[in-house]
């Protein structure tokens, strides 16, 4: 290829595009050059310095910012330079509180990882400014503490180039630099839309979700609570990481067993609410079709696009489907067809979700998701923390045996799990949608054309007459273009699907944290994905509305997709959001 160059780095001669930073070209090199700030396709700054390498050049030159040319010999390992990253991280050190102890990242800590491996074990060598800065934990859903930033600013890359929210930046110079909000505003006063994606960025412990864990055990051990949880279908994917288990692999029965011997009363599951979310869509969609209806309809289960949308494009608000998320739905379902059915007061009952996502703090807070005076959810907590509860319970996970979770709601489709990965709404809906329109058998359930990670998928799907035209997003930042399209005219869609996460839930702001050295070479997404494709593949039924659980809610409970009773417990409203708050 003619745009091929090649350069040597500590003896080994390699082969690289042009354009290729030395960093990069280390690693197909297999040299490891440590890094803090560097965060591939999305934060490329040189800011940390702990890249230099030796060209030759008269200073060390930061490898993620060097261009690699013909012919370049490059060293990454001398004397100079393991000196040169020991002392850049004692001075790091000595703007960190250094309280590893106590801190949700210990073992899981870029820094900390890095300080091993360098043999940094003075975390004293310099006397630096200590500055005292005071949590920020006034959201719902993330808790910032800049005692332990250090100022690598990945977290701002992704809020401002990936999600195109923005509403974190670096404050003051030196030593005083702090990454802030705007006027010292607290996270929760900004149009911050509580996606997580910027503490799966942080390196260290600056940024975490806020812990809910308390609650939940408090509601376990309160005789008088009948304690039900549910998982998302993203969950069963990756709380294996937490426990050493391979990405990629799903572990549904463990997980389900984990609950039951956490003592949840009952272990119900999300992806019954995905089979009930896509009945109600898949009716809206196809009244609003043939009944000319706001269209694009654009999915409405993913609380940091909903934020997203309300704040940042309200014009579109219309467009949102009216159906609750899948673990509202569930919820909704516990404290009235579950309660009647148990013969439990529905104030009795604490329904707590499990989620990959940090936004469905907030979600399960909005005061229209809840019915005669109860919310839907009481309690969210994420992947991070359920793996927490089962280790500080002591439960062994990988020995655990395969767990079923209980009838009533936890039966579920194929369609249903393919919902924690981005495309997968648009398909499930799709399965169900296309007999609901044509009337006839769907033999072909994969619609792989809007499978897989890009930003933003097309496609068209005949369904008899009528041509669907879809789209799927996945981050805000994409349906931001998206929307800007539809906007300017240029493009015209049946049915969107918006995801706030890229790649979507599986990537979501509440599952396990990889490094950065993991993500350059494993694209999580997709790893994540095929656990989900692979159990929707081994399902005996995989269309929403065969469902025999959610056929019998109907049938018992609901009477029809849109009836009023659908309206009234399933179904939801949004509002206009101002972007700042104080
Ligand atoms: S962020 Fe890392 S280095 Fe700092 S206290 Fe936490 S674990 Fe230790
Ligand atoms: S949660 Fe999302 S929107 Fe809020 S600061 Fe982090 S990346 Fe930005
Ligand atoms: S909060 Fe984390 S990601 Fe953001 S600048 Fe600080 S250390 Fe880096």
């Amino acid at each position: 290829m003619d745009n091929m160059i090649t350069l040597t780095i500590d003896g080994v001669s390699v082969e690289v595009p042009q354009g290729t930073n030395v960093l990069e070209a280390a690693r197909k090199a297999g040299v490891h050059i440590p890094t803090l700030c560097y965060l591939k396709d999305i934060n490329e700054i040189g800011a940390c310095r702990m890249c230099v390498v030796d060209t030759g050049a008269r200073a060390l030159q930061a490898a993620c910012v060097l261009p690699a040319t013909n012919g370049m010999v490059v060293k990454t390992n001398t004397p100079a330079i393991r000196k040169y990253r020991k002392t850049l991280l004692e001075l790091v050190l000595s703007a960190h509180d250094q309280k590893c102890l106590s801190c949700i990242r210990s073992t899981n800590c870029e820094l900390q990882r890095l300080c091993r491996e360098l043999g940094v074990e003075n975390g004293d060598a310099f006397k630096g400014v200590q500055n005292e800065y005071a949590i920020d934990d006034v959201s719902p859903a993330i808790v910032r503490d800049n005692n332990k930033c250090i100022v690598c600013r990945r977290c701002v890359a992704v809020c401002q180039k990936v999600q195109k929210v923005g509403v974190i930046g670096p404050v003051m110079r030196g030593f005083k630099t702090a990454i802030e909000s705007p006027w010292g505003l607290k996270l929760n006063d900004m149009a911050c839309i509580n996606c997580g994606q910027c503490i799966t960025a942080c390196p260290v412990g600056a940024l975490h979700e806020k812990d809910d864990t308390a609650k939940v055990w408090a509601a376990l051990q309160d005789p008088s609570k009948h304690v039900v949880v549910q998982p998302a279908p993203a969950v069963r994917a990756a709380l294996g990481e937490e426990f050493g288990i391979p990405m990629g692999t799903s572990v549904t029965g463990k997980m389900v067993s984990a609950m039951k011997r956490l003592g949840f009363d009952k272990v119900f599951d999300t992806d019954f609410g995905a089979d009930l979310t896509i009945l109600e869509e898949a009716n809206e969609l196809v009244e609003r079709v043939t009944n000319g209806g706001v269209l694009p309809m654009i999915t409405s289960c993913s609380p940091g696009w909903i934020k997203f949308c309300e704040t940042y494009y309200p014009d579109f608000i219309p467009n949102l489907s009216s159906c609750k998320s899948p673990h509202e739905m569930v919820g909704a379902m516990v404290k009235s067809y579950y309660a009647d059915k148990a013969g439990i007061d529905a104030k009795d009952i604490v329904v707590v979700s499990v989620m990959p996502c940090t936004a469905k703090k907030f979600e399960a807070a909005r005061p229209e998701l809840g019915h005669n005076g109860l919310a839907d959810v009481d309690i969210v907590i994420t992947t991070r923390e359920l793996a927490r509860m089962i280790k500080e319970a002591g439960i062994n996970f990988n020995l655990l045996p395969d767990g079923d979770f209980d009838s009533l709601m936890g039966e579920s489709t194929g369609a249903s799990v393919i919902f924690g990965a981005t495309g997968g709404v648009m398909e499930a809906a799709l399965r169900t949608a296309y007999e609901t329109i044509t009337g006839e058998t769907l033999e072909k359930v994969d619609f792989e054309a809007v499978r897989g990670t890009a930003g933003i998928k097309e496609a068209t799907i005949k369904a008899g007459d009528l041509d669907v035209s879809v789209a799927v997003c996945s981050s805000t930042g994409k349906a931001a273009e998206v929307l800007d399209a539809v906007r300017r005219g240029e493009k015209n869609y049946t049915f969107i699907e918006v995801m706030a996460c890229p790649g979507g839930c599986v990537n979501g702001g509440g599952q396990p944290i990889v490094d950065a050295d993991t993500r350059a070479s494993v694209d999580v997404r997709a790893v994540r994905a095929s656990a989900l494709y692979g159990e929707d593949a081994g399902k005996p039924i995989r269309k929403s509305h065969e469902n025999p659980e959610i056929k019998q809610i109907y049938a018992d409970f609901l009477g029809k997709p849109g009836s009023h009773r659908s309206h009234e417990l399933l179904h939801t409203t949004y509002q206009k959001r101002e972007k700042y708050t104080d």
